[in-house]
């Protein structure tokens, strides 16, 4: 399953996450930068350059054949990020497994994007860099690998970008540039002042990057802007002209110098990994080149089909199993058991919940929520005070209003860890906005920690940050409606007859693996962010008691 938004469709680790446990036990340097999380998953914190190194160099070896050596007082690429741009370079130049020639302008230490296109592709690389430490550390790890063949490394001068690279060679057509600029302006800007929402957090990772190589005059956007004004001499020497930013703030201004230098292929994409975001621009002098669309209208139809969904990790289980018991559940199943405390939750908080028929070994809840008991209690009594302002005499309508009757909703529920961070963020400052403090963290698929929402804040729900699944893998939620209108609910009001409701979905219980997976399916009603708000208050529930164990 993937929690990343935009990886690569092509990227090995878009829905193959790495195995932190066995690549421990084969890597003992790797090892010793693993611990046990709370819900008793193997976890690396990304605050440390250390383990950040650790893990780049160890997928490097495992998944590549590439050894590597990089000081710590460089920049650390992480690997999955990396290779997002390599395969949108391959998309932009058509060049999967092709001898191509390209350029990437300030390899790093690491040398990471050469190194990867000549193993990956056998594309040869001139690789550019002006910092002495990065330029000595890229040749050598070039010739331990014996690429020397594909990759030359040359060391050029700061205010060099393209043009002087290029000079000795007037021949050559190269297909791609490539660059991942020094992304601040200052120090502060480095620091993340000015940067950033105050609102928030901190990067959630350590910024291992040296001056030269994370800052340049004027940020990304001057930096950038020179590698365009290169371009509009060279123009048809290259292909393909290419720019990872680290601020989609930079995108439209070098977007609008592109429209005003009137150059005729324009494209950009985006990346994303756990709470990092990257974006990426490329432009061509060439009029038959292939341009690749933008990802916006393709994501947004995902998020509309896209369930939300929580995963619960086996060594959590028996606690729940317990609880489960104390309800009243007799199955042994995990799935039966965090039915029941789901369903338990549910009454409690008056959202409608009838079983439905799914598929052996699954439990399938319809909900109906009528009125929202899920919020934050200070948020609804703000509400109901407004409410009372407004409708001094208005009658309680019976299941509308949430003091008339039943069990107060239990109050908001205690974070479960915080131990977040993201694995491509060592040096790359620039997160997806955070919404309010973190309560849990899932590894995605790169074995990154990614950070999900605080329950009950009403506000910043990122439908995108919940895991998902194949569409279609799952009952049909228009079969479901059905279903549940036709069977009456023990409740006094039936989730498929009530005719007020805030929304309706379809609640997933899966075994997968050892763990349990909850899947909540839109159905119908006013606003998504309502059921991502009880995805969140139930996935809380749930784990409080694993964190308490
Ligand atoms: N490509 C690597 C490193 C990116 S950091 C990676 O993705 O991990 C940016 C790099 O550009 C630094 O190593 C910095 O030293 C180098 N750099 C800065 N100005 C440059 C210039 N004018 N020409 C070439 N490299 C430059």
């Amino acid at each position: 399953m993937s929690l990343n938004k935009s990886m690569h469709p092509r990227n090995r680790y878009k829905d193959k996450p790495p195995d932190f446990s066995y690549l421990a036990s084969k890597y003992p340097d790797f090892q010793q930068h693993v611990h046990t999380s709370l819900a008793g998953k193997p976890v690396v914190n990304f605050r440390e350059p250390e383990a950040v190194r650790a893990l780049t160099c160890t997928l490097l070896k495992e998944d590549f054949g590439l050894t590597i050596e990089i000081p710590l007082e460089r920049l650390i690429p992480t690997v999955p990020l990396r290779l997002n741009y390599i395969h949108w370079v391959e998309d932009l130049i058509d060049g999967q497994k092709q001898p191509r020639r390209g350029i990437d302008i300030g390899t790093g230490a690491s040398c990471i994007y050469p190194l990867l296109g000549a193993t990956m592709n056998g594309w040869y690389f001139l690789a550019t860099e002006v910092d002495d430490i990065c330029f000595d550390y890229a040749t050598k790890n070039v010739e331990q690998n014996n690429l020397s063949d594909l990759v030359k490394v040359v060391k050029v001068p700061q205010k060099t970008l393209l043009m002087d690279a290029l000079k000795e060679e007037t021949e050559i057509v190269y297909d791609f540039c490539m660059c991942n600029p020094p992304f601040f302006a200052n120090q502060l800007e480095a620091k993340g002042v000015n940067s950033r929402n105050s609102r928030r957090p901190p990067p959630s990772s350590v910024n291992t990057g040296g001056v030269t190589e994370i800052m340049a005059e004027g940020g990304e956007l001057e930096f950038v802007k020179r590698i365009i004004h290169d371009s509009l001499q060279l123009k048809k020497r290259l292909r393909w002209y290419s720019c990872m930013l680290g601020k989609k703030c930079s995108l439209a201004p070098l977007k609008e110098e592109l429209r005003k230098q009137g150059v005729p292929k324009v494209t950009h994409t985006e990346f994303c990994q756990g709470r990092t975001m990257r974006w990426a621009l490329a432009w061509s002098f060439y009029d038959d080149v292939t341009v690749p669309s933008p990802p916006n209208k393709k994501r947004k139809l995902e998020k509309a089909r896209k369930p939300l969904s929580f995963t619960l990790a086996e060594p959590g289980l028996k606690e729940l199993q317990a609880r489960a018991s104390a309800v009243g559940c007799t199955s042994s199943s995990p799935v039966d058991g965090v039915t029941a405390l789901l369903e338990k939750t549910l009454t409690d908080l008056r959202v409608l919940h009838k079983r439905v028929p799914c598929r052996k070994q699954e439990q399938s809840l319809f909900l109906t929520a009528v009125e929202n008991t899920w919020i934050h209690g200070r948020q609804k009594r703000r509400e109901q005070r407004r409410q009372l302002r407004e409708l001094p005499r208005a009658p309680h309508c019976a299941g509308t209003s949430s003091q008339t009757a039943g069990t107060p909703p239990p109050s908001q529920s205690q974070p479960t860890s915080t131990n977040s961070s993201s694995q491509d963020s060592n040096a790359e400052n620039e997160t997806t906005p955070s919404n309010e403090p973190v309560k849990e963290v899932t590894p995605d698929t790169t074995g990154e920690q990614k950070e999900l929402p605080e329950s009950g804040t009403g506000e910043d729900v990122d439908m995108e940050s919940s895991t998902c699944a194949e569409p279609g893998q799952e009952a049909d939620p228009q079969e479901a409606v059905a279903a549940a209108s036709e069977a009456p609910s023990k409740r006094p009001l039936s989730p498929g007859t009530v005719e007020h409701f805030l929304f309706k979905c379809l609640l997933n219980v899966m075994l997968e693996e050892s763990d349990v997976v909850i899947e909540m399916h839109w159905v119908e009603g006013q606003n998504k962010d309502l059921m991502n708000q009880l995805c969140t208050y139930l996935k809380n529930t749930l784990l409080k008691s694993v964190a308490k164990s």
